[in-house]
Formats: structure tokens, sequence, C-alpha cells
């Protein structure tokens, strides 16, 4: 059977793998890459199925791995979209407290944000109803963040793919069951062909505690995933906000509560939600399709554990985000935000997300800062949630350095 060698197996061509593809040849570190996913084409998980907000950075502990890369890795992706002609959306985003008492957040959020080298401004009830004149502070001020932007992040992906190919990276996709022998830096492919690497990075995502695991690596970390339904203000509605709006969030999950987020083209298509719900397998995004049964009733019982215990404020998260997808509690979320909201303008959308959120066993906490993990000839990036299609070529670069 056929057998090649490589300096670098990337698992995962999700945006975090590209990314790491991308910055080896960036940085001159070797150009014998081959990366393997296990879907005939890329973007069928959480990096072409996000919201597309290019983050600025506020929600961030400034001594955090998100905080270090955000701001830096909004930028690099910015100017890699705009050199590219490729959608985006300058719009900014304004963050407003939906009920009062939350109104010292915001100054907690623009701590965070300028320790962290965001631009942020405090506005008032005004200056929110010059930008978008439905929306509601509960306390009369709002945080305006002007340097986010909205992208489409499936776009990103393909235009990146592309361009790493035409660099002569080789992608191998299809490839689902594999067989991993760390000890000998080899992995056999389901048609018997054989790989040989120097170094493996598993950019796995929903999966890649899965991967680890193969290598003997955080077997005390898995994976609970939860999904992200969003809504649509439908073209119809006479509600179009121009930027996106974002609750005050509640920084102990790491959820930042329904937002409305207007498209990255000219289309006048503005979404809701994501929600975070837990879900029934890692790649259950519709109906009955994905679901894992042992999974999701042995994450329902750590799940109900986590609310008995209410470790990390894991009770308000129930009570207010859990249920987001019944569409009732999905309009008060959205009428916080904006009242006039009624439930005749929105219609569900076809997208959904699921995010790979690390649950660590040892603290009985999810982890809420990103991770990577060395193995046995290969670094294991763990927990590359939201903020990481921002951060993208940041976080690269940190996971290159073994950080
Ligand atoms: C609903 C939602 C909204 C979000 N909104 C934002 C946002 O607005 N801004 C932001 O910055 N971030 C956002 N995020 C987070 C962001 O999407 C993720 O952090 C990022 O996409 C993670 O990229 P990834 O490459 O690690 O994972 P993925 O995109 O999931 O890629 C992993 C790849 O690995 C492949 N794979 C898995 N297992 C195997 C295997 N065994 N063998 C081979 N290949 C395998 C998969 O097929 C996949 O292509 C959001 C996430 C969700 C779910």
């Amino acid at each position: 059977m056929k057998s090649t060698t490589t300096d670098v197996l990337i698992v995962g061509g999700g945006i975090v793998g590209l990314c790491v593809a991308h910055q080896l040849l960036e940085r001159q570190i070797t150009r014998s890459i081959t990366i393997i996913d296990k879907e005939p084409e890329l973007g069928r998980h959480s990096s072409g199925r996000n919201s597309g907000v290019l983050h600025a950075g506020l929600y961030y502990k400034p001594e955090s791995l998100k905080a270090q890369v955000c701001v830096a890795g909004a930028k690099r992706l910015r100017t890699w979209v705009e050199e590219r002609g490729l959608p985006i959306n300058p719009c900014g985003k304004v963050i407003v407290p939906p009920r009062a008492e939350l109104d010292g957040q915001l100054e907690l959020l623009a701590e965070r944000g300028r320790a962290n080298g965001a631009t942020v401004e405090f506005w008032d009830e005004q200056q929110l109803h010059e930008l978008i004149p439905e929306a509601r502070t509960a306390s009369g001020r709002a945080l305006w963040s002007p340097n986010t932007a909205v992208v489409k992040p499936l776009r990103v992906v393909q235009r990146l793919k592309q361009e790493l190919q035409q660099l002569g990276v080789r992608l191998i996709t299809a490839a689902a069951g594999w067989r991993v022998q760390p000890e000998q830096c080899s992995l056999s492919l389901a048609d018997g062909s054989k790989l040989t690497y120097g170094h493996l990075y598993n950019c796995a995502g929903l999966q890649a505690d899965r991967v680890a695991h193969q290598f003997g690596v955080g077997r005390h970390y898995s994976l609970l995933p939860f999904k992200g339904l969003y809504w649509q203000l439908k073209r119809n509605s006479p509600i179009q906000p121009c930027s996106n709006l974002y609750p005050v969030p509640d920084l102990s999950v790491p959820f930042l509560g329904v937002h409305f987020t207007p498209s990255a083209d000219a289309t006048p298509l503005v979404s809701i939600g994501p929600t975070a719900t837990p879900a029934w397998g890692r790649e259950n995004y519709r109906g009955l399709e994905g679901i894992e049964p042992a999974m999701a009733a042995a994450n329902l019982a750590l799940l109900a554990r986590q609310y008995l215990a209410n470790r990390g404020g894991f009770r308000r998260y129930v009570h207010e985000q859990a249920f987001l997808a019944l569409p009732p509690l999905l309009l008060k979320a959205a009428q916080e935000l904006i009242p006039a909201v009624r439930a005749e303008h929105l219609e569900l959308s076809q997208k959904v997300g699921i995010r790979s959120q690390l649950f660590n066993h040892s603290s009985q906490r999810l982890e809420d800062d990103f991770l990577c993990l060395p193995g046995p000839a290969s670094t294991h990036v763990l927990n590359a949630i939201s903020p990481a299609f921002t951060a993208s070529f940041a976080l690269a670069d940190l996971i290159l350095d073994g950080r």
C-alpha cells in the first residue's frame, strides 16, 4: 500500500488547522504539510457555521490566551479578508445592559477591552438611538466597539483552503476512520495508505478530545457540545439593526447571550442567536441526525450535577440560556434588546452550529480559555472556542510556539 511522508500532519481542516498550515508556510518552518479532514468538504463544522463576528477583544481576562490573540488576530484576519475583496461589514458593535443592575458590567468590559488593546466608548441613550433607533438600554448607557466587524466564515475557509493548495499544501478530504500509531509517528488511512509525519497538530474541533485521547493526552477532559440555533428577522420586518447588538454577558459562562448580527454583505439579513442549548451529539445539527445516546446521557447527568452544585454560575446559565431554543423565550431575550420585535418578525434560520466546549473532570468546570496540550510528536488544540475564528492567525502562531 502507498506510504508517504510529511513534515507536518494536521488533523482537521477548520479555520484553526488551515491557519496553522498558513503560519507554517509564512514563517518558513516547512513546506511539507498535509491536512486530513474527515468530511468531503471543509467548513462543515464550527468554522463554516459561526456568526462570522470578528470580535474586538472586550470579554477576555487580560492574562488569558484569548486576550493575547483576539485583538491581533482580528486585525490580521480583517486585513486578509479586505485584501481579497471578500465580504466584510465593518458595522461595529454595541453592548447594552438588559437590566439596570448589569450596568456595572459595562465598566468591567471597558476595562478588559482597554487592557487587551481594544477601542471602546461609553455611549448614552441618544447615541445608541442614533445608531439603532429601536434598541433599549436599561441603565441609559451602552458600550460601543467600533472595531467589531462581520465576515462570511465559509467564504474565508474556502479561500484559505484554495490558497494553501496553490502553495503546495496537500489536502486529503473524506479521511474518516484513520488509525494512528503515535510511537511510530504514523497514521493509516481507511484505504490502507500510510502517512508518516514529523509532528502532528490535532485541530479536530468538536472531536479534538477524542483524537487527543488516542495519543494518551488530556484524558481528564471531554467535550460538552452546546447547540447554537439562529433565528433571523424577516426581510419585510420593519426593524433591521445596522450594527451588532449584544446584551451584557454573564461572564461566568462562556456564552455571550442571544444577539443581533447583520449580514457581512449587502443582503438585509439580520440573524438573532445563537442559543446555547445542550446538544444530544457533537454533530447533532438537525433532528435525530448525529445523536449519540450514551454521550448525551452522560452529559445530561454531568449537567444535572453542575446545576445542583451551581458551579461556575451554572444555575444562572440554565435559567437564562439553556432553554432559549424555545421560541417564546428566544423572543423575550430579543425583546430585552429591541422591545418592538414581534413573533411575526422572526423566522428560523437554516444556520445552526455546535460549540465545542471543554469540560475538565478534575476541576469539574468548563474550561474558559484556549488549551493546547503537548503529546508524543504532537500538539493538541482542545478548546478552540470563540473567538478562535476571529483570532485564528494569531492563535496559530501561539500553537506553533507551543504556548
Ligand atoms: C454557533 C457558533 C457561533 C460562533 N460565533 C463565532 C464568532 O462570531 N466569532 C468567532 O470568532 N468565533 C465564533 N465561534 C467559534 C468558532 O466558530 C470556532 O472557535 C472555530 O471555528 C473553531 O475552529 P476549528 O478549526 O477548531 O474547528 P472546526 O471548524 O470544527 O474544524 C475542525 C475540523 O476537524 C475535522 N475533524 C474532526 N474530527 C476529525 C477526524 N477524526 N479526522 C479528520 N478530521 C476531523 C472536522 O471535519 C472539521 O473540518 C462560534 C461557534 C459556534 C458553534
